[in-house]
């Protein structure tokens, strides 16, 4: 699954890496009572694993390195906690990405940077599978909060941990911290914690057009008009929901596409603003 959208002399692809399968708790404050047809047979919430491929003139960005090559088997604790019987064979299915990147021509070493939105697992798996970096040229740009919080004071064979300490060792990543941080030309990283404390979102500028790829600032549709549904991993629900409201507010009818990983099929989406507030597929 692959979608493009130019801006400008821009040009964004979204592709899945894989997906992942969300039991419903996982949204506190989504009643899946009254939204059965998001639930698929499994009883989970199935939400895609996007990156996002950046091109334009001598700029080859990746925003998001999916879950990686391996998939996840599903948690019984979980699954029993979620009351789904039988478990779901796994919660997360990856290893998409590499295939995706061939199809559009673009090797590996053709990757100038990779741009992490997050250091959770489902957006860093393919930084350094295995220990050696997979894009063997590329700068891996992410916000210096998420170390502590998220790869450092996690279980030594955490596989976030195993790829980002690997990337480490190999000499290759840049910690960013300040409000906004040029990526490359027309692509800017802006911090949006909430999600967790080092999330940045990325802007790509050209041409007078804008795209915003807003990692998991927003994690589910249904948050555009209910702020009472939150994400499980929210490190802090509420400054989440603050940076959620300010992104949706700037957003509403400025003609901005917006790219966000866990949107059901990829789609990048405009917020409308005329008789409440809606997303229109671009
Ligand atoms: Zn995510």
């Amino acid at each position: 699954m692959t979608t493009s959208i130019q801006i400008g002399t821009m040009k964004i692809t979204a592709l899945d890496d894989g997906e992942s399968h969300m039991p419903p708790m996982l949204y506190p404050g989504l009643d899946f009572d009254a939204h059965p047809e998001l639930l698929e047979s499994d009883g989970t919430y199935h939400i895609p694993g996007a990156c996002y491929l950046i091109q334009g003139e001598g700029v080859t960005v990746l925003v998001d390195a999916g879950s990686g090559p391996d998939s996840i088997p599903f948690p019984a604790e979980l699954a029993a906690a979620a009351g789904l019987a039988p478990a779901p064979e796994f919660i997360s299915v990856g290893g998409r990405l590499p295939g995706r990147l061939a199809a559009l021509g673009v090797p590996p070493e053709d990757v100038s940077t990779v741009f992490l939105t997050h250091l959770h697992g489902d957006h860093v798996g393919w930084v350094a599978p295995g220990g050696k970096p997979f894009f063997p040229n590329a700068e891996v740009v992410y916000g210096a909060a998420d170390w502590d919080a998220l790869i450092a004071s996690a279980p030594a064979e955490d596989p976030a941990r195993t790829t980002m300490e690997a990337a480490e060792a190999a000499g290759v990543l840049r910690a960013i911290e300040a409000p906004t941080v040029e990526i490359a030309p027309g692509v800017t990283a802006h911090h949006t914690p909430g999600h967790t404390p080092g999330h940045y979102a990325v802007r790509v500028a050209s041409g007078g057009q804008e795209a915003y790829l807003l990692g998991d600032a927003v994690h589910h549709p249904l948050q555009l008009n209910d702020t009472g549904i939150s994400f499980l991993f929210d490190a802090d629900a509420q400054h989440a929901l603050r940076t959620r409201e300010e992104l949706l507010a700037q957003f509403a009818d400025s003609g901005a596409a917006i790219g966000i990983s866990h949107f059901p099929g990829l789609a990048f989406q405009r917020v409308s603003a005329q008789d409440g507030r809606k997303w229109t597929e671009v």
